[in-house]
Parts: structure tokens; sequence; C-alpha cells
């Protein structure tokens, strides 16, 4: 086999790329997690996390998937039996509610169509029919990483407090966190779940709820049984948060040094860097006269991209060609979109130049596919990205 050389360009919509100061931050022995070197380290990140959440709220780590999270959310506010919404937006919302079902919940899944974010008028009307207000909860993933849709939170909020609703709302900003705007506590979401292997450049293995106030009373009310995703134990105050467990101790040496590299660049500045690649994508798949899958420009996420292919053309030779022939990864099409898209993940340690490589070879992908296309595709990335229409005489 041929020796490799340079790097892999991880687009898949998480794991993303690791900066070289995460891995080394990462790359030393492990402390004592009750001393006070390592007390420091977690007292900042749990602080610091406050701010990507932009929460005033205690968020919890757990060492755990995101699934592990979207779990912590359920189990503490939800009991067996409990009615929850769920709004359908792709894989994602499709998985998080099949988690709900095995948890015991009663789920209303509300139809969507796998192309655009929650409809907050479907939410406003579901909640208002709800005359004995017995639905606990309203969820909603907010990037909806398999479809490249985001969800237009704050809408949704507006939506269940116009219908008077008491149900809380969880949010599932997985894909968006550290990428995308978003406002915890100023779209009044009640609980907000995370994970460190997008937004935040880490490797996979921390779980994160953001709680509130009404959260909180919620789970100290919750008569369900319970351990490790047990907010009483990890925030036994409701306002500090902290572990049962012996702490992911690397993973937090690296989480504090995501949380620097974020206060450096300003989270405004990382959401608009994150909008001007995203933007670079959307108009090199126009250019390419491609579609990307999100109908609603205003839902177009900006931190993947699911391109669809034409009829008769898999998404998967595209992927595999990329992978192998310029060792560029992307994401696969799921469930729905399974051979009918790829995903282009643009969020993370990401810059232009790495954008631009990625999406020349996704063109090269193209064309060895033969997917029919116009090669002035990538142009349109690069005339988005230098502002400026080059003169191509
Ligand atoms: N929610 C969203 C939006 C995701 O993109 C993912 C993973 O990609 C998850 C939840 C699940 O996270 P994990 O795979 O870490 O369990």
């Amino acid at each position: 086999m041929a020796a490799r050389r340079g790097r892999q360009f991880l687009h898949t919509p998480g794991p993303t790329a690791m900066p070289d100061r995460i891995l080394q931050a990462m790359a030393r022995p492990a402390l004592d997690h009750r001393g006070p070197e390592f007390l420091r380290i977690a007292g900042r990140c749990f602080a610091g996390l406050k701010g990507v959440f932009r929460t005033g709220r205690p968020v919890s780590i757990y060492p755990a998937a995101g699934h592990g999270a979207w779990e912590a959310a359920l189990a503490n506010v939800c009991a067996p039996g409990d009615r929850v919404l769920m709004c359908e937006t792709g894989a994602f919302s499709q998985w998080w509610k099949e988690m709900a079902e095995a948890l015991g919940l009663a789920v209303d899944y509300l139809p969507g169509d796998w192309r655009s974010g929650a409809d907050p008028a479907a939410v406003e009307a579901h909640l208002a029919a709800d005359r004995t207000r017995g639905l606990r909860a309203v969820a909603v993933v907010h990037n909806e990483t398999s479809t490249g849709v985001a969800s237009r939170i704050a809408e949704v909020r507006e939506a269940i407090d116009a219908a008077g609703h008491p149900a809380l709302l969880l949010v599932d900003a997985v894909s968006s966190l550290a990428s995308m705007d978003f406002r915890m506590d100023e779209w009044g979401v009640d609980v907000a779940v995370g994970a460190s292997q997008k937004g935040l450049m880490l490797p996979p293995g921390l779980g994160f709820t953001g709680v509130s106030e009404k959260a909180f009373r919620a789970a100290r009310a919750n008569p369900a049984p319970r351990s490790y995703w047990d907010w009483r134990a990890t925030m036994p105050d409701g306002e500090t948060a902290g572990f049962v467990c012996t702490p992911p101790i690397n993973l937090m040496f690296g989480l504090a040094e995501a949380l620097d590299m974020l206060e450096e660049e300003g989270l405004e500045a990382c959401f608009a860097r994150h909008r001007r690649l995203a933007d670079a994508t959307r108009c090199a798949v126009a250019g390419w006269g491609l579609e990307i899958n999100a109908r609603d420009a205003r839902e177009a996420s900006d931190s993947v991209s699911a391109v669809l292919l034409p009829e008769g053309h898999d998404a998967e030779a595209v992927r595999r060609i990329a992978r192998e022939r310029h060792d560029v990864v992307l994401g696969v099409g799921i469930l729905r979109l399974a051979g009918r898209a790829f995903r282009i993940g643009h969020m993370g340690d990401l810059n232009a130049p790495m954008l631009l490589g990625a999406l020349a070879s996704v063109q090269a992908a193209l064309a060895e596919a033969r997917v029919p296309h116009d090669p002035r595709g990538i142009l349109a990335a690069i005339d988005r990205l230098t502002g400026a229409p080059a003169d191509r005489g």
C-alpha cells in the first residue's frame, strides 16, 4: 500500500478535527481528581460551559456520549407514563424519540418532512389542544445533524408561551453548541443537551446537560427511579454541578483548552466563521447545480450541509471515492437519506483553505462518480470567501 502523507480531512459532522492545542493539552498524566489542581481545572470547565450554553445556570458534565445526555434530560424530568411532545426533524429526533419510548414515555410525535425544522405553529396548536395540560415536555433537536436543518428554537419557545402551556422545553444542542447561535436562558430552554465531539473540537466522551431552575424543580419532584444521571446527585443544591464518578480527567484537560480557544476567538466570531464557511459550502453546492436538503434558507445549518444527489446516483459512491482517493471523509446519508445524500461537516476547528480543499475534493469525487455537475461550483465557493467575483477573463 502506498504511504499516506498529510492529514486526512475529517468532514463528518462529529467527530470533528481536533486542534493540536487540544490534543497536546490531553497528552499528560492523570491527576488526583480530588486534589487542588484538578479541582481548579474542573471549576474552570463548569464555569466556561455556562458561557458556551449562554446560561447562568449549572451545566452538568457526564462521562458519556450525547446519548447519555439525552437520557439524562429525559430521566430527570419525566417518569414512565408521562406524555411528551417531540418534533420529527430527522434521524436524531427519531432516535431520541425511540429512547423516550424505551424509557416508558408516551410520545406525541409531530410529523416533519426531514427538510424543515420543527414547526412552531404546529407545536402551539398541539399544546393548545392539550386541555388537561398533561404534556410534561416539548423536545426539539436544534440542529438536526442528519438533514442539515436547524430549528428556530426561540420561536418554539414563543409557541409554548402563546399556548400558555407549562411544558418544559428540552433542546438537543449537540451539533449547534459552539458553532451556531444558541442561547439557553434567553430562549427559555429548560434542558439543553450537548456533547464534546462537535463544535467543542474534543474527542467523543463528554455529555452535557444545562438545567434551568424550573427543570431542576421538576427533577426534584420526579419520583422516577434513576441513579447515574440524577441531577440531585450531580448538583445537589441545584446550583453547583460536579461528578459522582471518577471524572474523565484527560477529557477535562482538553475541555479547558477548548474553552480557552473559544474565549480567545469569541463566540460571536466563532459563529460568524461558521456562517461564512457554511455559506461558501452552500455556494459550491448551488454552483454544482445540486441541492442542499434544507428547504428554507433560514433553516440551513451552519455546521453541516446535506447534499442531495439526482435520482439514479449513489451518494455512497461519492463518499467512497472522496475517502479512498482524496482522503476527505464525508458524512453518510442516514435512514431516509441513505444513498440519496452525503453530508459535509463544516464545524469546529476549520478555516477557509481547509474547506476549499475539501470542496475541491468533493468536486473531484463528483466527477469521478459521474454525477452531473457544473465544475464552476468550486469557483462559487472561492467567490463567496473572497467577497467578490473573480475576473474569469
Ligand atoms: N444529537 C445530535 C443532533 C447528534 O448529531 C448526535 C450525534 O451525532 C447525537 C444527538 C448523539 O450523540 P452521540 O453519538 O455522542 O451519542
